[in-house]
């Protein structure tokens, strides 16, 4: 979209002001190549480490009406859009409802997924196969571009 880091940041920022959510740490921004669904732009992809008292299912909630408020269009699956808020993981909870999984089904096969995880949390394990990410990073098999864009900056004071 028009400037994908400016709604990075402000996804950041009304993820941090969000009730039972706390921002611990944030990856820098990424510019990445769209994968699937090529003649689009590159979009921008970062991750954030949060602690939160809401429950898996509460936290989609959150994080949907964050994307609600900021107006995310209702398009192509994997076309532009205005912000997409996915759950990674959650602690070495598996959740598997029909709605939700995590640990994200896509998590181990996306670079522009694991290159940002991996900044800040290498050293995480995946629940479901038992590997690092660094070890999943080690081990992937997706050639798609990611290039490190610029750091997210401060983080949102909420
Ligand atoms: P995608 O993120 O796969 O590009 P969407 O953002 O449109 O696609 O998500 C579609 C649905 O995926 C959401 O309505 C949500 O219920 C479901 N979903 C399943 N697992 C997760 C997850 N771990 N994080 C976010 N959404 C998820
Ligand atoms: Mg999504």
């Amino acid at each position: 979209m028009d400037d994908p880091a400016v709604r990075c940041r402000e996804a950041l920022c009304f993820l941090s002001e969000a009730s039972g959510i706390r921002v611990l740490r944030q990856s820098s921004f990424y510019r990445t190549e769209p994968v699937g669904f090529e003649k689009q732009d590159w979009f921008i992809n970062a991750v954030a480490e949060i602690r939160t008292v809401l429950t898996p299912q509460e936290l989609l909630k959150a994080t949907q009406e964050i994307e609600d408020k900021m107006g995310r269009l209702k398009g192509a699956r994997w076309g532009p859009r205005v912000i997409d808020l996915d759950i990674l993981l959650y602690g070495q909870e598996v959740v598997e409802d029909d709605d939700l999984v995590i640990p994200h089904p896509e998590l181990h096969k996306r670079r522009f997924v694991l290159q940002p995880l991996c900044e800040i949390a290498s050293y995480a394990i995946h629940p479901v196969f038992g590997v690092s990410i660094r070890g999943l990073m080690d081990r992937l098999d997706d050639d798609s571009r990611v290039y490190l864009y610029r750091t997210s900056g401060e983080p949102c004071l909420a």
